[in-house]
């Protein structure tokens, strides 16, 4: 199919494509990297009279370090977030997980800003922002707002943001002590979006001679409505010491608190089972990399 009728206009400034925003409110979408955005207007399951195109403000194409926060402008795309060696430094984590996304061709177009905006249940960027504790600027041509990646997402393709408002940039904390990380997602092909994924981020803090677990935060997608945290399973694992048996406990406890909504490639059981097997698999490995790096020992 081909989309109905709309007007382009690509704006030249943060300013104009406000203003824009502003004046046609009611009719108005705004196009990043189009991957998500091209094929609902093909299926006409959008319709929008204006279409304003924000690939022209390149100073929302950055990635930069300032005062101990890594900013990452909305149209950056995946493949320079990839390849940045700020992110390789800081948030090393961050290229693993776009390397699960799509596929190269979808990598080159797409940007953080507009998957963000998007919030595809089933996508690891919104998942990776709520384990980083992600913060994201947002423009209106009124006023504007930093609102946290926990209150962003609201359901399915559903975020605070207003039809008026420009996601502008994304704020992530540069994680101070020795993490160890891990991501694994289960997708039925390479390339597909995954059926659920888990990413970890952990530190070891030694106290009487012992290595408990610090700092433990746990996320995970296509289980919920939005992207989520496990606060509880974090607090039944903070502070303690690694083993088996804990492990064990929080795999049962995970696979008794997710509630998912079963689709046409699962049902609830089987996501549950998959969520709860896949965070063994990586709270192992980020554990493993954690004591790597509080042993001294060769940095992931
Ligand atoms: C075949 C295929 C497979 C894919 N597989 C995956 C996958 O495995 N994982 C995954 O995460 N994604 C996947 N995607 C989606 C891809 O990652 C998209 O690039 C991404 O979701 C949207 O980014 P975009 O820049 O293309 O945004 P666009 O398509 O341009 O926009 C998406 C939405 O966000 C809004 N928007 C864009 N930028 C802003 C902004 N700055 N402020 C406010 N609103 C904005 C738009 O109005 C639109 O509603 C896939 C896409 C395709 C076509």
């Amino acid at each position: 199919m081909k989309p109905n009728r709309f007007q382009y206009i690509a704006a030249e400034t943060i300013p104009e494509a406000l203003h824009l925003l502003n004046t046609h409110q009611a009719d108005v979408k705004i196009i990043s990297g189009g991957q998500s955005l091209m094929p609902m207007l093909n299926y006409r399951v959008l319709s929008p009279q204006y279409l304003i195109d924000i690939g022209r403000l390149l100073e929302l194409d950055s990635i930069v370090e300032n005062a101990g926060v890594i900013e990452i402008g909305a149209i950056t795309r995946y493949i320079t977030i990839e390849n940045s060696s700020l992110i390789q430094q800081y948030l090393p984590i961050m290229p693993d997980v776009i390397r699960h996304i799509a596929h190269l061709t979808i990598r080159n177009r797409g940007t953080i800003g507009g998957s963000l905006s998007h919030a595809d249940p089933a996508s690891e960027m919104p998942m990776l922002m709520r384990l980083l504790d992600a913060h994201f600027e947002i423009h209106s041509e009124n006023e504007s707002r930093i609102v946290s990646s926990h209150d962003f997402f609201l359901g399915p393709l559903h975020t605070i943001l207003k039809s008026h408002e420009l996601l502008t940039k994304i704020l992530i904390k540069i994680p101070l002590g020795h993490l160890g990380w891990a991501f694994e997602e289960f997708a039925r092909r390479s390339g597909d979006y995954a059926l659920a994924a888990v990413g970890i981020t952990v530190e070891v803090k030694s106290l009487s001679g012992k290595n408990l677990i610090h700092q433990l935060k746990i996320a995970m997608m296509g289980v919920g409505d939005t992207p989520l945290r496990l606060t509880s399973i974090e607090n039944l694992m903070n502070g303690e010491e690694f083993s088996t048996d804990l492990l064990r406990q929080a795999k049962e406890n995970i696979f008794n608190e997710l509630d998912p909504r079963p689709d046409l490639q699962s049902s609830a059981e089987f996501k549950k089972h998959l969520a709860s097997n896949i965070f063994t698999k990586v709270m192992n490995t980020a554990w493993e990399r954690a004591m790597m790096h509080h042993s001294g020992g060769v940095s992931l």
